[in-house]
């Protein structure tokens, strides 16, 4: 078995993955704020969903709380990467708290349709997983004329006061082809169905899931790099394993177990849109450390996406 864990192997890597632009964006936030003010800067929840991420900001002074009121009155208060409900900047406002808004552009351009469609009498679909911070955010801009909508059976079942008069969007970080699923039972059965614009499933959660399909199909195993907690990084291990190979979401190179390299020769590695680079190189490393390993790559798709940084921070 030794002997097996140490035979030659090729990892390929998929291209792109790891950090998105509003990932990098809400770290820079954070540390433009530690430089700006001193610590302790307050973040709202995890500002983005990694637990090393998390772990290094805390060591340079950031202070992550569960809701605002535990952050005392008037002191700079950072809104992770996922958005949130309304209430929450009331909430900010009423404790003078120095806001500065991390929710990824992409989430709020979500928040946004939300207020459209339902601005305009519509009632939502919305296509997501329930309790994921998310969609809580996004359900909060209008609760009770949001409906969410987490699987083929609920779009199936679902129920609506006027169903001439009914959109949907979706949590940015789904699975692409059961979204699609989803959204084709809902227009099935609402024929009168608004779509958002634009898909609100992101530019970096399709492509590293594009990515990671044409991984999975030329490799044994595929590990994932990423926090159980982060949405796009478990769709990525799901899509890995739809295209019929085993999948593994790994929180760093620690988590990685010897047994599954057992008879494999060529492992899959991506990175979840949260989880940095630098997780990555160490596990690659780890593997690297049991034998002759080759190191190539997939994909290629390029990714420019960038955004503004909230002027609070510039
Ligand atoms: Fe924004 Fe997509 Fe990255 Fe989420 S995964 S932060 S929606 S770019």
């Amino acid at each position: 078995d030794w002997m097996d864990a140490c035979a030659d192997r090729t990892v390929v890597r998929a291209e792109p993955q790891s950090f998105c632009a509003g990932v990098e964006r809400a770290i820079e936030i954070v540390e433009r704020a530690l430089a700006r003010h001193g610590a302790p800067v307050y973040v709202r929840r995890q500002i983005v969903h990694n637990t090393h991420v998390v772990a290094e900001l805390e060591r340079r002074g950031a202070v992550f709380v569960q809701e605002l009121e535990e952050v005392p009155e008037g002191a700079v208060a950072v809104l992770a990467a996922h958005g949130v409900a309304p209430s929450v900047r009331v909430q900010a406002i009423e404790r003078r708290l120095q806001v500065i808004d991390a929710t990824c552009p992409l989430v709020a351009k979500v928040h946004q349709e939300v207020r459209r469609f339902t601005g305009a009498g519509r009632t939502v679909f919305l296509i997501g997983h329930a309790g994921h911070e998310e969609v809580v955010g996004t359900r909060g801009e209008a609760p009770d004329h949001v409906v969410l909508v987490e699987s083929i059976d609920d779009a199936r079942t679902v129920q609506v006061p006027d169903p001439d008069q009914v959109s949907y969007v979706m949590q940015t970080t789904l699975s692409v082809e059961e979204a699609d699923e989803i959204a084709a039972v809902l227009r099935e059965r609402f024929p009168a169905l608004q779509s958002p614009r634009r898909d609100d499933i992101c530019y970096a959660t399709s492509n590293r899931q594009q990515a990671i399909r044409d991984v999975a199909a030329v490799t044994d195993l595929v590990l994932v790099v990423g926090s159980p907690n982060s949405s796009n990084s478990t769709r990525l291990t799901e899509v890995a394993r739809a295209a019929g190979t085993r999948a593994h979401l790994v929180e760093d190179a620690a988590a990685l177990d010897l047994r599954w390299l057992r008879g494999v020769h060529r492992i899959g590695v991506s990175a979840g849109a949260s989880a940095p680079p630098s997780l990555v190189t160490e596990l690659i490393d780890a593997l690297a450390a049991l034998g002759d390993l080759e190191v190539t790559h997939v994909g290629g798709i390029t990714e420019t996406v960038q955004f503004t940084l909230p002027r609070e921070v510039v």
